[in-house]
């Protein structure tokens, strides 16, 4: 039944998706299809009143509307997928817990009610029969309350263990939103946001800080030679190898392709060129096999360029200056460390 159902509301939702299309003289790509369908289907309420103002602003609605509109609902980051499902159950759930206060809130009223007018009812005089019955409707009440209330909290024992599991899967969706793909370390969004948050502090702390931009020499001639998978293998031993060379509060990130970078807070620029030497080192001397085949590709080397930040300046400014240093270790020969001279 739930079946037929289903695929009558999707009949009916497709036919209005594409008389629509039709009536606003757009194409019916699979992109402008999806918003309609999801307009009609009604189960993103932003999107339907996105489309209203969209629509009565601007007479019409364009290509243009439809792409961005297309872009904001429906071609979210992962991160900002699970934060929206995570609000839709919250709310849900928020709205289960204060249903729940507010019979809560009319039931203690009765309560209260059917209590005053026991105690009403006490100030005359009565028989012993009538008292009886009286404390035994009292006992009653009172055991309805309790129970309800058991029940009560029952239900909203289970809001709040609904409430921390999604708090997990959010954790987990923002770990993943914040991981690289292959590697398994920090990607460049978390780069990003670990760069500004230990420029902050070194500005709030006054502690030195630096950067090193790490990149893999001649890896396109490695690809070439070995294969993608290879490549792929590679990058992710240098992930590991940089992740063991580092310690504590520091960073290490894919930056992005065959770059990694290095967030050292607390480190001046002469720690942060010997950590920097023990990566080209680690790396360097390690051979890349493959056990199961029992073959050795060789070793990689990397160039590695420093730069220990300026309070005040930009972090664009000092990621350039790390990049500079680093491409200045690659004209010096590669397989070699190089500080940024700027003061
Ligand atoms: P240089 O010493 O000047 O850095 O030379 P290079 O060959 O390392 O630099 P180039 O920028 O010319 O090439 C980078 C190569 O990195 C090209 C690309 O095939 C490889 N690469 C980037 N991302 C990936 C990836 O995810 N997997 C693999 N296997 N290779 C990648
Ligand atoms: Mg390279
Ligand atoms: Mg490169």
């Amino acid at each position: 039944m739930g079946n037929s159902d289903d695929f009558e509301r999707a009949t009916t939702l497709a036919g209005h998706a594409m008389d629509r299309l039709q009536a606003e003289g757009l194409a019916p790509i699979p992109e402008n299809f999806t918003l309609f369908y999801a307009y009609y289907g009604g189960q993103f309420p932003d999107l339907t009143r996105a489309v209203d103002i969209a629509r009565r602003d601007g007479g019409g609605l364009s290509q243009a509307h439809c792409d961005e509109l297309f872009k904001r609902f429906f071609t979210l980051d992962a991160e900002a997928q699970a934060i929206r499902e995570a609000s839709e159950r919250a709310r849900m759930a928020l709205g289960k817990i204060l249903e729940m206060l507010n019979s809560v809130g009319t039931e203690t009223n009765r309560y209260g009610t059917a209590l005053a007018g026991f105690q009403g009812e006490l100030e005359q005089p009565m028989s012993l029969e009538d008292l009886r019955a009286m404390v035994a409707a009292i006992a009653a009440e009172t055991t309805a309350i309790v129970e309800r209330q058991t029940r009560l909290q029952t239900q909203l024992l289970d809001s709040s263990q609904q409430l921390a599991e999604m708090r997990v899967s959010l954790d987990s969706a923002r770990r993943e939103a914040m991981t690289d793909g292959l590697t398994g370390i920090a990607n460049r969004k978390a780069f990003d946001l670990a760069l500004s948050e230990a420029a902050r502090e070194a500005v709030a702390d006054g502690q030195p800080m630096a950067l090193l931009m790490v990149d893999i020499d001649h890896f396109k001639a490695f690809n070439d030679t070995h294969g993608h998978l290879v490549g792929d293998h590679v990058l992710r031993l240098v992930a590991k190898v940089l992740t063991e060379c580092i310690k504590g509060r520091d960073t290490a990130a894919r930056f992005g392709g065959e770059e990694f970078a290095i967030i050292l807070p607390r480190t001046g620029l002469r720690n942060a060129l010997t950590v920097a030497e023990q990566v080209r080192v680690s790396v360097g001397t390690r051979q890349i096999i493959n056990r199961a085949r029992n073959v050795s590709y060789g070793t990689v080397t990397l160039s590695v360029g420093v730069a220990e930040y300026q309070p005040g300046e930009t972090l664009t400014d000092l990621i350039r200056r790390a990049d500079a240093a680093l491409y200045a270790a690659k004209r010096g020969g590669r397989n070699r460390v190089s500080g940024d001279v700027q003061t």
